[in-house]
């Protein structure tokens, strides 16, 4: 046995227990009900076949306050977190109260629901738009569990799907939050083993081709102003 192999084994050894399995770090950034941190836990703990690590709370990063829109911006939160050492942690999933915004298109600065790292590590969501938007916690709860599978999809590299249903789906909050946050047949396809079970067999259909995901931060855009547009 060479010694780097010994030296390998070792390690492994020394490394923690949950380490070998998926965990994701939910980190509430601000003030947030915790009735919709446990709701965005238990939607992963649904639907991903992954563990999930509740963080305390902390603060916004003070260099995501854009003064200009009185708001944070969705990259820097990603950024400042992609500066945390949350190892072991797997993906990291930021939820927070506070309007979020990034650059989208020719929009210097857009409000959005989340932001992701496709295929990469970090997502950041934001309940602010469906806190305003929904008439019941029910409504709210649905919301926001359908938002942080979305976010989390992305970063396990999937892309916006076009399949009527399914929880990748853009405009995802335009979609009745009564369809909750399956994936079609073809994002669970794509995610493979990540993936729990569905225990429905009201699947959305899966649509007529996929779109790969690329490694960019993908912004989701936040629902219409409540006051007026609905
Ligand atoms: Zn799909
Ligand atoms: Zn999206």
């Amino acid at each position: 046995m060479t010694r780097a192999l010994a030296l390998l084994m070792v390690l492994a050894c020394a490394t923690p227990a949950y380490a070998a399995e998926r965990w994701v770090s939910l980190q509430p950034l601000g003030e947030m009900d915790p009735a919709l941190v446990d709701a965005a836990s238990a939607a992963i703990s649904a639907r991903f076949a992954v563990r999930v690590r509740r963080e305390p709370a902390r603060a916004l990063p003070p260099e995501a306050w854009n003064p200009s829109r009185k708001r944070w911006r969705a990259e820097k939160i990603l950024e400042a977190i992609a500066r945390e050492h949350y190892e072991p942690a797997w993906k990291t999933v930021a939820i927070t109260a506070a309007e979020i915004g990034t650059t989208r298109g020719e929009v210097p600065d857009r409000r959005v629901d989340g932001l992701a790292e496709v295929g990469g590590a970090i997502c950041v969501i934001s309940t602010w738009s469906d806190e305003r938007l929904s008439e019941t916690s029910e409504v709210l709860h649905s919301r926001v569990e359908r938002l942080v599978v979305h976010e989390l999809g992305h970063v396990l590299g999937l892309a916006h799907c076009p399949s009527p249903g399914c929880v990748m789906r853009d405009g995802r909050s335009r979609v009745p939050p009564a369809q909750g946050s399956d994936f079609c047949d073809r994002c669970r396809r794509a995610a493979g083993p990540l993936l729990r079970e569905q225990a429905s067999g009201s699947r959305p259909q899966a649509p007529g081709q996929a779109v790969p995901g690329v490694r960019s931060p993908e912004a989701d855009a936040g629902s219409p102003k409540p006051a007026g547009h609905l």
